[in-house]
């Protein structure tokens, strides 16, 4: 049985606690080196077998899987933050159902929502933006030619660009030619949840000189929109003079 775990942003009380039960009776985990903060490895047992696949390849770790697996054996597959997003795990997923060997997923708090908490920011503010677009720039993984940040930027909306911390010019230029101005607010998050983590504020414009200034190369998103700008509508939700199925609208509106 495999059971993939998002490990969270950094942060080691950011683990949902079914992933770290999961890492509890574990009998092998194979974490992801690069970026799961180590302290999670606390969680396991003594005698559990651990794996970094920072050095190892795909094929690799579903050999490791595959000899867990044949002992009878439970193997945790820790990635960073969700597994949902940049993790990998559809090809392993893949290789697994190939081979027959169950698997579960337990998910796990993106680093897109640690950086909009480390920020004190909603990324969907009523009269600004209900939509947020998740990507990053092509680098040596290629991203589809309609999803270039060129165009998604047309829309204006709040968005979070992964993987992009060593790009910021190229970034900044592709932001400028939809509907963001040099003036849109943007945030550097680096390490989001981490001791270390730090909170950059700039803007559209500034985004590339701010992050040389401060030396970010990586492990870094950068947020983009006017969300993070003061201004916004109240919500309906919660006026007073507005109706929903659990509470009736007052004349106090
Ligand atoms: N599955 C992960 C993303 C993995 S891709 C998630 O859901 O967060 C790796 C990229 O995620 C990094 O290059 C960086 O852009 C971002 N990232 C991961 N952890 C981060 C953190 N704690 N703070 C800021 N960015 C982070």
């Amino acid at each position: 049985m495999v059971i993939f775990v998002g490990a969270g942003p950094g942060a080691p009380d950011l683990i949902t606690l079914r992933g770290m039960r999961a890492l509890q009776k574990a009998d092998v985990v194979i974490y992801a080196g690069s970026l799961v903060n180590p302290e999670l490895l606390a969680f396991c047992r003594e005698g559990c077998s651990i794996h970094n696949s920072a050095v190892m390849t795909l094929e690799q770790v579903i050999s490791v899987i595959e000899s867990g697996e044949a002992e009878g054996k439970t193997t945790v597959r820790l990635h960073t933050g969700d597994t949902a997003l940049y993790s990998t795990i559809r090809e392993q997923t893949d290789a697994l159902e190939k081979r027959g060997i169950p698997y579960e997923i337990v998910p796990g708090v993106s680093s897109f929502c640690a950086a909009a908490a480390a920020v004190g920011a909603e990324y969907t503010v009523p009269g600004i933006s209900q939509t947020v677009i998740l990507t990053r720039m092509a680098s040596r993984t290629p991203v589809p030619v309609r999803e270039e940040i060129a165009s998604l930027s047309a829309h204006g909306t709040s968005m979070t660009v992964f993987l992009s911390a060593g790009l910021l010019p190229q970034l900044q230029e592709e932001l400028l030619k939809g509907a963001y101005t040099s003036e849109t607010p943007a945030c550097i998050v680096y390490k989001a949840s981490w001791p270390e983590e730090q909170v950059i504020h700039c803007t559209v414009g500034t985004l590339a000189s701010e992050g040389e200034k401060q030396g970010i190369r990586n492990t870094a998103l950068i947020l983009v929109g006017d969300f993070l700008c003061g201004e916004y509508e109240r919500s309906r939700l919660y006026d007073p003079g507005f109706s929903t199925m659990f509470r009736k609208g007052g004349s106090e509106a």
